[in-house]
């Protein structure tokens, strides 16, 4: 065992089943612009995902940015959201000329929605969320407080493919949720993602945004941009969705071991899942009860050939690129966590010694 080992590895189906995908493409040269497959995979998914209507992107992140594109809010508007997330979720919000504002998490690593309302101000228009590791946000109480301000809620559910809280898809959420199905999540396209909306309406708008509003050979309806899923990345998403179910069975177990070497042991808090969850067992985090600590774990491992993730970390609103350039609010705990926070490795592949192994780096460091 001296390969290394990283913090993710990407799933992808036997290599004869892509190549017998992609082969009719060298008989239709249809390589883009909503083929077969693109329009194939927008089905399966809507049902896998059991949402209403889903639009195909190019990346996670333009599905994002587009989604929040298509509410039209005023330029400059606030966006209440999460810096405990990847910067593509600020960057989205800054890009489509909206101001963020940072609400502090909780102790489930998402956005605490007993701190939303005092943010809440006359130019506040939406509120950004973002699923973590396996823990819905409070959808309910989210839901009910843009209810009563008139907010949107646009879900950055990246992370979360597959997931259901209380029997229903997690991409039913809110006005819209977004998917990454970028080569490191549990669902790839290579690089690829989807916005998950309710009405045909939207489904329109969002198709128009990612090819440039056009319609037809003569008929530009809107400004748009390009941000199409090609018929190689679809491919490979109807490729990787047959082999989904055994995908997620065999992070669950790995997710099982991990809990079974590392539960009761001090200095550390294993995340525990919410009930009517079902989780994709994306990541394993570990919280430690002081950075130090954390620092020494990443270092034993990586010493080891085995590389963990502090993650996320830093905050979006620490930034080199924002800092000290948006309201400056509480986001303590968000710091704190980043700060204490490790991500395991965890993939399909992984082998159960090397889980061992890695409980046992963990162990060592902590017994000391
Ligand atoms: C991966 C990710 C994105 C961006 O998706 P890409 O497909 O990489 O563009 C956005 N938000 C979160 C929380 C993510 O983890």
């Amino acid at each position: 065992m001296d390969k290394r080992i990283l913090v993710t590895r990407s799933s992808m189906p036997p290599m004869e089943e892509y190549f017998e995908m992609i082969k009719p493409l060298w008989e239709s040269h249809w390589l883009t612009n909503m083929g077969k497959y693109h329009r194939q995979l927008e089905g399966k998914l809507k049902e896998y995902l059991g949402v209403n209507q889903i639009s195909l992107t190019v990346n996670g992140h333009m599905a994002l940015e587009l989604a929040i594109q298509s509410m039209r809010f005023p330029k400059g508007s606030e966006v209440i959201t999460t810096p405990y997330t990847f910067i593509s979720t600020t960057h989205a919000i800054i890009r489509n000329d909206l101001v963020p504002v940072f609400c502090d998490i909780k102790d489930d690593f998402t956005i605490d929605e007993n701190k939303i309302e005092e943010l809440i101000t006359e130019n506040t228009v939406a509120i950004v969320p973002v699923h973590v590791y396996g823990n819905p946000c409070n959808v309910d109480r989210i839901q009910e407080i843009a209810y009563k301000y008139g907010l949107k809620v646009i879900y950055d559910a990246a992370h979360a493919f597959g997931e259901t809280y209380n029997g229903r898809g997690i991409g039913t959420y809110g006005d819209m949720s977004t998917f990454s199905f970028h080569a490191t999540k549990v669902f790839n396209t290579i690089e690829g993602g989807a916005v998950c909306c309710n009405t045909k309406d939207e489904y329109e708008q969002l198709y128009n945004l990612k090819n440039f509003g056009i319609r037809s050979e003569e008929l530009i309806v809107s400004i748009g941009a390009n941000a199409k899923m090609n018929e190689f990345q679809a491919a490979m998403g109807l490729c990787n969705l047959k082999h989904i179910d055994e995908e997620l069975t065999k992070r669950k177990d790995a997710v099982k071991l991990y809990r079974e070497k590392l539960s009761g042991v001090k200095n550390i808090i294993i995340n525990m899942y919410k009930e009517n969850m079902t989780p994709n067992y994306a990541y394993f985090p570990l919280l430690f009860s002081c950075e130090k600590k954390r620092d020494l774990v990443y270092e034993n491992l990586m010493e080891h050939g085995i590389f963990s993730r502090k993650y996320f970390y830093p905050i979006t609103s620490d930034a080199a690129c924002f800092k000290n350039k948006y309201k400056s609010v509480n986001v303590n705990k968000a710091r704190d966590f980043a700060k204490r926070v490790l991500v395991l490795p965890l993939y399909s592949g992984l082998e159960e010694e090397e889980i061992v192994k890695i409980s046992d780096l963990i162990l060592e460091v902590l017994e000391k």
